[in-house]
């Protein structure tokens, strides 16, 4: 796709003219990222699913239904050109990688045979040693331009820039990359040197060009947003297969980051298709190309299949992983730390003020950021699920406590919308819901008889060994979870005026066990970082009448939840059900004036069924109503801007 290559085009068409038409290559792609270890099925939460829940075939992904679902499109393509390619981020996010530290993963990837692979940054989680062993293991070569591994680093100079597969009588160059801040996000250590990633593979096609090898795929897993704006746009780049952001494209879903592919322009005159698929196993990638014979891809074409129960997960597979469980069981018996006293890690304490366990999860999660330059960390008092006894602390009693595999998130945020993340946090005490805010770094008052919003009476931020008043206009390293990242649990503004986040660290309950076993005994705590402001007199926002209704948008991970296992609409308008106003009223916090029987009304964020139901026939009860005229949308993940139809009364 260079000015030469123009020429042949000219060239070419000449040569169609005159009917001597060239074959057009077809290449089928196949691709997955970000498996996160999740080498048993996923439930709609991106955990672990339950034997009950797959029987109810509400399961998705796990490595064994991915190997079916592969053997199933390579049978449709058979006889046809077919890459299946990996990029990267297999390690970390299940107690099979806790276990076997990437062995596991291997193991089922060269199952099913990989064609390439790009290391993610996930990847160096355990120093170069992990991803040395990993290597040792599998049999499909790994490429990646922008590592580059010192004379004395394990890892030898078994990464490549890329490399040459021939397929059909013609030659696919594939080369990786890894972000270009893996360093700050992973352990490569001091032998292990990344590159830019841009610089890298522009390197990498100026060699795979000299070899006269004219079609191109970028393996890489620097994010969706930096394929788009980047990667796609280097000379003679042809297609784009990504991972990092954990992007669900699709050209039908409403889920959906962006199409599949998405195109964009390269700057030699042609479009590139850029795709990926999700992560943890619940989407396998499936892109067709079709490049004309001067290596132009003059058509792309495709979707996602999602690896649900409909597919029949591999037996050998899965037996091979009942086997590989056993000492994962032991793993849950291992004690990781010792507690002098309880840890109370209890509802009622933990959505309505500091408590123990939130300060034991908050301190971790900002003591295993700081070094990113994180003062701050902001925790849901729902995202806790129990309390730990005195004694010895085992895995499985961490895992009780945090059993979502949710992931560390890092970002900037300006003080003023750290404020307002705490109105967020602490704006349905009275439904107990778990937005609660548990921190690190932070001291804040609040005032629970003030309206809704307007609660916190004071903030003071760790600055150096002190306490200093929040300043508004500064900007501030804060650490939470992936979920609240998403905009879970209301904190909308995490999503929205989050600068340079990254949702995707190490699991939550690994880092709380680390942190306790490097703290052992472990002394639980409060110390009046969280205070309650004396309620002054008749407090005009007692009745709760402002309270939003908990929102969701598109996130349905519970690292929360104040509503986890009630699958209903009403879960946030009903469980407030003492404190909640009658009709109208409450209904007015979103969806006031817009929602009317016999009408139509496009869901904002903070709209749950219930509200709208309230709103439009004054009785929140009826919200089934609408549900059914609605082809029954989950309750729980409402998808803002979709539009529904409001049945009349
Ligand atoms: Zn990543």
């Amino acid at each position: 796709m260079t000015l030469i290559r123009s020429g042949l085009l000219a060239a070419s068409l000449i040569a169609l003219s005159s009917g001597a038409a060239f074959a057009d290559y077809e290449l089928n792609i196949l691709h997955i990222n970000d498996l996160h270890s999740r080498i048993e099925a996923i439930n709609k939460f991106d955990s672990t699913c339950s034997a009950e829940e797959e029987g109810k075939g509400e399961c998705f992904g796990g490595v064994a239904r991915l190997k079916a679902a592969i053997d199933a499109e390579r049978q449709k393509l058979s006889g046809r050109n077919v890459l299946l390619l990996n990029a990267g981020d297999n390690f970390q996010g299940s107690l099979f990688y806790t276990t076997y530290k990437g062995a596991a993963e291997a193991e089922f990837l060269n199952l099913m045979k990989f064609d390439a692979m790009t290391v993610g940054n996930h990847e160096f989680d355990d120093s170069e040693d992990g991803l040395a062993t990993f290597l040792d293991k599998v049999q499909f070569p790994v490429v990646t331009a922008n590592v580059a591994a010192g004379a004395s680093s394990k890892i030898g100079d078994r990464i490549k820039p890329f490399i040459v597969i021939e397929q059909g009588g013609q030659k696919i160059g594939i080369v990786g990359a890894v972000a270009n801040d893996t360093e700050e996000l992973s352990s490569p250590g001091p032998n292990v040197l990344i590159g830019n990633d841009v610089a890298d593979i522009t390197a990498a096609v100026a060699e795979l060009k000299k070899e006269g090898v004219d079609k191109i795929v970028a393996l890489t897993h620097v994010g969706y947003p930096r394929d788009l704006a980047a990667i796609a746009k280097i000379p003679d780049v042809d297609v784009v297969v990504g991972g990092h952001s954990h992007s669900f494209l699709s050209s039908t879903s409403d889920k959906a980051e962006g199409p599949y592919p998405t195109m964009v322009d390269n700057p030699g005159g042609y479009k590139v298709p850029v795709v990926q698929a999700g992560a943890y196993s619940k989407y396998l990638g499936n892109l067709k190309v079709v490049f004309d014979d001067a290596g132009v891809v003059k058509e792309a074409t495709g979707a996602p299949i999602t690896i649900d129960s409909s597919i029949k997960p591999d037996e050998a597979v899965l037996a091979r992983i009942k086997e590989l469980s056993g000492p994962i069981d032991e793993l849950k018996n291992k004690i990781v730390a010792e507690t002098a006293e309880p840890i109370d890690g209890s509802r009622e304490t933990c959505r309505a003020a500091e408590c123990a366990m939130g300060n034991l999860v908050a301190d971790a999660i900002l003591d295993r950021t700081k070094n990113q330059g994180m003062t701050v960390a902001i925790t849901n008092g729902g995202g806790l699920r129990s309390s730990i006894d005195a004694g010895p602390v085992s895995m499985g009693e961490v895992l009780s406590v945090l059993p979502f595999q949710n992931t560390v998130a890092t970002f900037q945020l300006k003080g003023a919308d750290l404020v307002a993340a705490l109105e967020n946090g602490l704006s349905q005490i009275e439904e107990g819901a778990g937005r609660f805010p548990q921190v690190s770094g932070l001291k804040y008052a609040f005032d629970k008889s003030k309206p809704a919003g307007s609660r916190v009476v004071s903030v003071e931020v760790k600055e150096g060994d002190a306490f200093a008043p929040l300043d508004p206009g500064k900007t501030y390293g804060v650490a939470s979870n992936n979920y609240l990242r998403a905009g879970g649990d209301g904190y909308a503004i995490f999503a929205k005026a989050a600068v340079n986040p990254y949702d995707f660290g190490p699991n939550l309950e690994l880092v709380v066990a680390d942190y306790l076993s490097a703290h052992r005994p472990y002394k639980p705590y409060t110390d009046g970082r969280i205070t309650e402001a004396a309620a002054t007199g008749m407090a005009e926002g007692a009745t709760g009448a402002e309270t939003k209704p908990a929102t969701d948008g598109e996130t349905a991970t519970p690292a929360d939840s104040s509503t986890t296992a009630t699958e209903g609409a009403a879960t946030t308008g009903n469980t407030g059900s003492g404190t909640t106003t009658t009709g109208s009223e409450a209904a007015a916090t979103t969806a006031e004036g817009s929602v009317a029987a016999g009408g139509r009304h496009v869901i904002a964020r903070g709209d749950t069924l219930w509200d709208l139901a309230k709103a439009a026939y004054g009785d929140g009860t009826l919200w089934r109503r609408i549900a059914e005229a609605n082809d029954n949308p989950r309750p729980r993940a409402l998808h803002i801007g979709r539009e529904l139809s409001i049945p009349a009364k």
